[in-house]
């Protein structure tokens, strides 16, 4: 098995973006990258908001995703707020800020239940939007099968997300611009062993997205 490569955001992660363009062809912008992950046979986790899921989305990763796993990326990824104000929810919590304890709760079993027919899904990992979290969210993890926690170094140093108690969750961070970048940047950095995160969402953007998910795939397959 070959490390893991964490990628986020579907059926999207930034608003502005998908009304922009990506709301035509997110599917097949996903799927330019992950087929080369699948034929990589790389093992992969790709996080899946479920409230923001269109129909076909769920018949579409069920297709796909093979080698992979769809985890949990939040419930709504943060969009039924002030988009335009988003950053300013990060250090409180991102998608979770202000929410009680029952309504992040509430949110984690529809979001769950929503994807636990999926045959590729795997609820021991869950990545919070924008690696923001906090302490209401960690009390609702303490009673479900998540595991693991991913973050980015930038957020977890920023929010002081360490004085948390996690209760027992384990914290995987990937460190900002280094494991935490373009695929293209990413594969310079292979020997850092933290883990690996990527965004379709960016990455789609460059016109040699696929030729960088396939030199990635490569190098990690070697
Ligand atoms: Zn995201």
């Amino acid at each position: 098995m070959t490390r893991m490569v964490r990628i986020d955001d579907f059926p999207h992660g930034d608003l502005a973006l998908f009304n922009s363009g990506h709301m035509m062809d997110y599917q097949e912008r996903v799927e330019m990258g992950l087929r080369v992950f699948e034929e990589y046979k790389v093992h992969y986790i790709l996080g899946v908001s479920p409230g923001l899921l269109q129909i076909g989305d769920l018949d579409f990763l069920e297709k796909l995703v093979r080698h992979g796993k769809v985890v949990l990326h939040g419930y709504d990824h943060g969009w039924s707020r002030d988009w335009s104000r988003i950053t300013e929810s990060w250090a409180g919590g991102g998608e979770f800020e202000g929410q009680t304890i029952e309504a992040i709760r509430t949110r984690y079993n529809a979001a769950h239940g929503i994807l636990r027919n999926l045959s590729c899904y795997d609820p021991t990992h869950y990545i919070p939007p924008f690696n923001a979290y906090n302490q209401n969210f960690l009390d609702v993890m303490q009673h479900t099968e998540v595991k693991y926690i991913h973050g980015c170094d930038k957020e977890r140093y920023s929010y002081n997300l360490d004085i948390l108690d996690h209760h027992g969750r384990i914290p995987l961070t990937s460190q900002y611009h280094k494991t935490y970048d373009f695929a293209s940047e990413v594969i310079h950095n292979l020997d850092n062993l933290s883990q690996i995160t990527l965004h379709w969402i960016y990455d789609s953007q460059r016109p040699s997205y696929e030729e960088d998910y396939r030199a990635l795939a490569k190098a990690l397959t070697e």
